[in-house]
């Protein structure tokens, strides 16, 4: 089954997308996850995102599908998978359909995260990541040495600034929120999941609501 977590940044997609892989046995496709370890390695992806990435403006649809289609058609994803943090676009939607219907399958749910903007900037703002690793953190300060001992340093994201969350949430509005419009007029299956709880409440929601979808 192919999944689409849908929402704002911040909205929790990257906390609950491996926990919900997990649950349904498919793999997580995070593409901010690629195109940040394509920054670090500093591969030509990477030196193409960078500046877009840091801005929380959005990559290039081209870029972003040559992604999808290459991880989807690969045997690590013949099972379906989780996408987080695509698609942001309708462009995306319609290049998704494209490479699914090439495979001869189709999304199968969308979960839609809903949550308020002072959440995600609340949220946000506690937000870190080992500098090495990207892993996620919160509850540290800023400088603090990865607990992890990979011999990171607990990092904010460039991106998780306030001036690039205004822009990243004013992003989503124009041109990612139009998204869940396109999936509905097409009928697609999509559920509304509330993202404000515990990390256990909300995954117990959005499985719920993909059991109400059966499993392809
Ligand atoms: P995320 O970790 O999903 O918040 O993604 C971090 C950043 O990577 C975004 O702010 C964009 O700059 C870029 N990015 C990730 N996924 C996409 C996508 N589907 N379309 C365009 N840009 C993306």
């Amino acid at each position: 089954m192919v999944i689409v977590l849908f929402g704002k940044p911040g909205a929790g997609k990257g906390t609950q997308a491996p926990r919900l892989a997990e649950a349904l046995g498919v793999p997580i496709l995070a593409t901010g996850d690629v195109l940040r370890a394509a920054v670090r390695a500093g591969t030509p992806l990477g030196l193409e995102a960078k500046s877009a990435m840091d801005r929380g403006a959005l990559v290039p649809d081209a870029v972003i599908l040559g992604i999808v289609k290459e991880a989807l058609a690969s045997e690590q994803f013949a099972r379906g998978a989780v996408l987080d943090g695509v698609v942001r676009t309708v462009p995306q939607a319609e290049g998704l359909e494209r490479v699914l219907g090439e495979l001869g399958r189709a999304v199968g749910a969308v979960l839609a995260f809903e949550i308020d903007d002072e959440e995600i900037v609340r949220r946000i703002s506690g937000r870190l990541v080992d500098d090495r690793t990207g892993a996620p953190y919160t509850g540290y300060p800023p400088g603090t040495p990865s607990p992890d001992g990979s011999g990171g340093t607990l990092v904010r994201r460039k991106d998780d600034e306030p001036e690039a969350v205004r822009t990243r949430l004013a992003v989503y509005r124009a041109q990612t929120l139009p998204v869940l419009d396109w999936y509905r007029a097409r009928g697609a299956n999509v559920r509304t999941v509330d993202a404000v709880g515990s990390v256990e409440e909300v995954t117990a929601r959005a499985l719920s609501s993909v059991e109400l979808t059966g499993r392809p």
